[in-house]
């Protein structure tokens, strides 16, 4: 309460603009002022359906909080931590998403590819207005890059399992362990279905073309953390072994961060990032790095790995220093290997956390437009170049939080509707 009181019910709403969903924040917090707690998670779930999730792993100071005018003198509002209070207070009280039914959209079948954050909202907004929608996931359980790219330590899996059930109770059907391309095909769907929405992220992990890449001990930053879950989840062994190794992650994205700190937790005796720029152009969250230094990760700014040395298992890393340079048409500054400036650290293990990129195969298989980089292309209304066929989230190249993922799902909800409508 004391916290809600520190909101001064702004006219221009600046946080409700500098969140990706437009989540109506003022009047979330009017009505939790006055205590109409079961209104307030109406009011926010008008714009989203997964609170409890954003609430804990959104960047709000690049979103919201960054905007609240509170905080240019003091302390913005803790608009996460209100957001996550309203998503728990949801789950723990069993309240339900609201369902308007549009008559129009009774009998119509709906696919959604993929059950990340763009997928699930998308299914959501679908089936919130009566629209019969089945989703199709790779894994034996839904969530996509929630569960298998988020680490526990920033996730609860049970939050994120209870927000998932909302969202399959509004009369979901789910088809596990069907992978497009493998299990399923999009011609077969598209004749079974009114319209289908591909979001299965971009998930292979990208190489930087250094000498080594291939011995064994090197691993791409996503997949891995992917392995981990699924073996967490089966209760099954953490393989490979990070115990007392040391390991070397490349990289300064959040991917780079969770990598370093899953690997930590699971006993690696040291663990060095290595990125090529400065602490300040690095594109992890702040609270991301600082949580990762307090825990023990070294991080070597201004460092580029050029090789990784061993007979089949990687035994060391040669780096070198980098200094940075303004280029001319580049808005960031941009790293240049600065000359005997090598050096060998020895390591058991490299993590390439250097981003990730759709699968080539898959996606020449899928008969779509693709950019040169083969991403889905799409238009304004993420409708890709088969008319019955739309695309979001990483795989449409889509600007990448769980925020913005949901927004493109909820969007495509809306422009699949007032197709389905004519
Ligand atoms: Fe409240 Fe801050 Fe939003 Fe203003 S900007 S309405 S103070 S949360």
């Amino acid at each position: 309460m004391e916290e809600l009181k520190q909101c001064l019910n702004c006219k221009t709403k600046p946080c409700t603009t500098g969140c990706p969903l437009g989540n109506n924040i003022p009047m979330v917090i009017s009505l939790l002022k006055n205590s109409e707690y079961k209104q307030a998670y109406e009011e926010l779930t008008k714009t989203t359906v997964l609170p409890a999730i954003c609430g804990r792993i959104c960047p709000y100071m690049s979103q919201c909080m960054g905007k609240c005018v509170k905080g240019i003198k003091r302390n913005a509002v803790k608009i996460g931590e209100i957001e996550q209070f309203i998503g728990d207070m949801a789950i723990n009280e069993n309240l339900k998403l609201s369902k308007i039914n549009d008559d129009v959209l009774q009998n119509k079948k709906v696919a959604v590819i993929g059950s990340g954050p763009a997928g699930l909202t998308c299914a959501a907004f679908l089936a919130r207005q009566g629209v019969q929608v089945t989703i199709y996931e790779k894994f034996n359980k839904l969530g996509g890059i929630l569960r298998y790219g988020i680490p526990e330590f920033r996730l609860d899996k049970t939050i994120l399992d209870k927000s998932i059930d909302k969202i399959i109770n509004l009369g979901i059907e789910v088809k596990y362990n069907c992978e497009l391309g493998k299990d399923i095909f999009l011609e077969q769907l598209k004749k079974a279905y009114d319209g289908i929405f591909i979001s299965i992220g971009a998930n292979i992990p990208c190489s930087m073309g250094i000498p080594g890449e291939n011995l064994k001990g090197v691993y791409g930053g996503n997949i891995l953390l992917q392995q981990i879950q699924i073996l967490k989840e089966d209760s099954k062994q953490i393989v490979p072994d990070f115990n007392g190794k040391k390991v070397a992650i490349i990289g300064g994205g959040n991917v780079a961060m969770d990598c370093a700190r899953v690997i930590k937790k699971l006993g690696a005796s040291n663990v060095k990032i290595i990125y090529r720029r400065a602490i300040e152009q690095m594109p992890a969250e702040k609270k991301e790095i600082q949580e990762a230094m307090e825990e023990g990760i070294e991080f070597l700014f201004q460092n580029n790995i050029i090789k990784i040395i061993g007979n089949s298992n990687v035994e060391k890393i040669e780096c070198v220093k980098t200094k940075l340079v303004q280029k001319e048409g580049q808005d960031r500054l941009v790293p240049i290997n600065v000359e005997n400036s090598n050096y060998i650290i020895d390591v058991d293990n490299v993590i390439m956390a250097i981003g990730s990129k759709p699968d080539d195969v898959l996606m020449k298989c899928l008969n779509l437009d693709l950019d040169k980089y083969n991403y889905i292309v799409i238009d304004e209304n993420y409708k890709t170049s088969d008319s019955k066929v739309w695309a979001g989230g990483d795989i449409a190249n889509c600007k990448a939080t769980v925020a913005w993922a949901a927004l493109a799902g909820r969007n495509v909800a809306e422009n699949i509707a007032n197709y389905l409508k004519i």
